[in-house]
């Protein structure tokens, strides 16, 4: 096979972690760096005695000197409370995180990948949304540290790439769920499982009429690496999400049922700028990427809640 050594930023929170898991078993060199704001060591720890696997405690607000063939940049807090934490270090992170993995990937002729997000389109007047699609994002509310911070990102993306010919792809993720979600950075997922085992009440923001798709996390992985090894000069973005769409409503009822938890559902207000809707469009990642999930969401709940049972100790 073709060794490749690959960098991945953010490789030790939830979706890096799986990212770097399956590149060490398709026989590559991976280098994780990350800064462990909202990753954990635990997520890699099970990697950490492969001579393949190197862990890198690094901000990419630093210079990144890392000699590699292919980068994902995957380095950003993804959940609302993690993200709005810190905005102003948030919207850095995606900035600074960008420019410093897109001169190391110009200087080391390198491919790189960035995790972009369903969140460029913001609360969307199109439905569902096609990549064509240019968003309705707030500017200034609280959501647009990690939005206008992954819009300038693909802008970089793009800009480097024309002006430097940088061999870019990016990928827009929709909401994406699995194993090794933290039970506390309150995402919607986590926290309805979490509530549902220990019996507390299921919290739903406004009136759970909202709109989300859900893609698990090993369908997610395998859209990422495809996208990595696409034809030469496809640059996406492309939308890599699962199109069966859900009200968050039916996904309390769908955990209270996988769960048989006694649980009640409360209504909490609904946070500034929530989109309303959210499904992509998928079309093209079938075509480029030959790319479509396989892992409907309750089979992926399922799978979600049993790592929850076990790393929480729920009976
Ligand atoms: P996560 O919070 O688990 O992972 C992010 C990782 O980046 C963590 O390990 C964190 O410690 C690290 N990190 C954050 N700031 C850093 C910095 N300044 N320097 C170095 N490392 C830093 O979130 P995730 O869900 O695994 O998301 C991974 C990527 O995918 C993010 O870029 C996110 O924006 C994108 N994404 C995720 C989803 C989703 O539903 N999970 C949807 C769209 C986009
Ligand atoms: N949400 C909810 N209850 C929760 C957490 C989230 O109803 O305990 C809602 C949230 O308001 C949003 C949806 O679930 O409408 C998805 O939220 P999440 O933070 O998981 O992702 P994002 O809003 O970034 O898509």
């Amino acid at each position: 096979m073709n060794q490749k050594r690959v960098l991945v930023t953010g490789g030790a929170g939830f979706i890096g972690s799986h990212l770097c898991e399956k590149l060490l078993e398709q026989g590559h060199d991976v280098v994780c760096l990350d800064n462990l704001f909202t990753g954990q060591k635990d997520n890699i720890r099970h990697l950490m005695n492969n001579p393949y696997f190197e862990f890198v405690r690094q901000d990419v607000l630093e210079d990144i000197y890392i000699e590699c063939d292919q980068i994902y940049n995957l380095a950003c807090p993804a959940s609302p409370i993690h993200y709005q934490y810190d905005p102003i270090k948030t919207g850095k992170t995606s900035v600074m995180g960008a420019l410093h993995t897109l001169g190391l990937a110009k200087r080391c002729h390198a491919r790189i990948v960035q995790a972009s997000t369903s969140e460029i389109y913001g609360d969307p007047e199109v439905h569902p949304q096609p990549e064509s699609y240019r968003g309705c994002v707030n500017p200034n509310g609280m959501r647009s540290c990690y939005d206008e911070g992954k819009r300038m990102a693909e802008t970089l993306f793009f800009d480097y790439h024309r002006q430097h010919g940088v061999d870019i792809k990016v990928i827009r993720i929709f909401n994406t769920y699995g194993p090794r979600m933290r039970s506390d950075d309150g995402r919607v997922v986590s926290n309805f499982i979490v509530q549902a085992l220990s019996g507390k009440d299921i919290t739903i923001y406004g009136n759970g009429q909202q709109t989300r798709s859900f893609c698990y996390v090993d369908d997610l992985v395998d859209g990422m690496i495809r996208m990595m090894n696409s034809r030469d000069g496809f640059t996406g973005p492309v939308n890599l999400g699962n199109p069966g769409e859900f009200t968050m409503l039916q996904l309390a009822e769908l955990i209270i049922q996988i769960t048989g938890s006694h649980s009640q559902i409360v209504y909490l207000p609904l946070p500034q700028d929530d989109p309303t809707q959210r499904k992509p469009v998928i079309e093209l990642a079938k075509k480029e990427l030959d790319w479509e999930p396989t892992i409907p969401l309750e089979e992926g709940l399922k799978k979600t809640i049993a790592y929850f049972k076990k790393t929480l100790n729920y009976a």
